[in-house]
């Protein structure tokens, strides 16, 4: 049996008729930058998120560097977050003048360590990334107290965590909450695509401004801005797959605690915690492979044509373009789990029969010797 990572595919075919008639009409009206479609997506992934105001962006890297431009961060600022991300977290921040300053992860989580953050805070603090990595929630009360405390920003990345709750509480628990759109996210346009979502009128204002020439209407321009403006076209797709976010999500988390259930026992492989106030909207499913043996277990999946892939291979800190930089720093954790963590196949598509499969040969493969 062949199984991809994700499957697209599958997801395209269960909509096409939606979609195909959708792309249709905006060719037909060739109605490509703006207009309703773009609206109305800003209101429904603001409800989606229980959250006011949402401005469509390009990219979840650009809605990142919006949020800190908006918000005032620049030259000589620093900014927190954690070393095991995808580096657009790190460009937004160095996009804008400031630096980021790592703080290491939990075991359990993989995500931001919060004990670990004051000893970081220094006067030029200005900002806090927390990342919802793999769709799990950190702890955002104990971040909140520090931000409230040092007068620090708070901005969610929660690219990998459409719909994950903390609390009872959608992402971004806090002012704002960046999201990615890329096409194997939780929500995934056909393109590149990101949102910003906030409760707070005045950094809408300022956002939606900045992503779009910092005019207000055409050829009348109040501010300098730039251009992260989201197609219409991805919007109109977005729009179609909005209707399937929720039954999508929970087909994640059935599967996903199928897989958490099957290797609660298992040697060689560790499964990661979600905590009991947090709802994971699982994003990829994440093992740890202990003992070295992740290399090994590749392989083996890789011959059950099982697809599989590290998210992250190489922290932040140890990447070429950072390396100097940091090299007098170390983040044990964040360095252990980049040797461990392996994603294998979820995908709200993924069917029980495969599922299965994964599983039986999961469990063979940490019954040998
Ligand atoms: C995907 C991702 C981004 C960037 O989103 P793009 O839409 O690809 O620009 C940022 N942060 C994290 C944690 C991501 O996974």
């Amino acid at each position: 049996m062949k199984i991809p990572l994700v499957d697209l595919k599958v997801q395209y075919l269960s909509i096409k008729e939606d979609i195909d008639s959708a792309i249709e009409n905006i060719l037909e009206t060739t109605n490509f930058i703006g207009g309703k479609p773009i609206e109305e997506f800003e209101k429904s992934f603001a409800s989606f998120c229980n959250k006011e105001y949402c401005v469509a962006v390009s990219s979840g890297t650009s809605a990142l560097f919006i949020a800190l431009k908006c918000l005032g961060i620049g030259e000589g600022d620093e900014v927190i977050t954690v070393p095991n991300t995808f580096i657009a977290t790190t460009e937004a921040i160095k996009s804008v003048g400031a630096k980021p300053i790592f703080v290491d992860v939990e075991e359990e989580t993989a995500l931001i360590n919060s004990n670990k953050i004051e000893e970081k805070i220094t006067k030029n603090t200005k900002a806090i990334i927390p990342v919802h990595l793999y769709g799990n929630v950190c702890e955002m009360k104990k971040i909140e107290e520090l931000a409230e405390k040092y007068h620090l920003e708070i901005i969610e990345d929660c690219a990998q965590a459409h719909g994950a709750e903390y609390n009872g509480k959608k992402v971004p628990i806090g002012k704002i909450g960046c999201f990615s759109f890329f096409p194997a996210k939780i929500l995934g346009a056909y393109g590149d695509a990101g949102g910003i979502v906030t409760d707070n009128e005045a950094i809408y204002n300022n956002m939606k401004l900045y992503s779009d020439h910092g005019r207000k209407i055409k050829y009348e321009h109040i501010k300098e801005g730039f251009n992260f403006r989201m197609d219409t076209l991805q919007a109109e797709i977005l729009n179609i797959k909005m209707k399937y976010l929720n039954d999508w999500i929970k087909k994640r988390k059935k599967l996903s605690e199928k897989y958490s259930e099957a290797f609660r026992e298992l040697k060689k492989i560790k499964i990661l915690k979600t905590k009991k106030n947090v709802k994971n909207s699982y994003y990829v499913y994440v093992i740890r492979v202990l003992n070295n043996k992740r290399e090994e277990f590749m392989e083996f999946l890789k011959n059950k044509g099982i697809a599989n892939a590290v998210h992250f291979p190489i922290p932040l800190n140890k990447q070429s373009v950072y390396k100097k930089e940091y090299v007098h720093q170390e983040f044990p954790i964040s360095n252990m789990l980049a040797e461990e963590v392996l994603s294998i196949p979820l995908f709200p598509e993924l069917t029980e029969e495969q599922q299965e499969y994964i599983i039986e040969n999961i469990k063979n493969f940490d019954g040998k010797d």
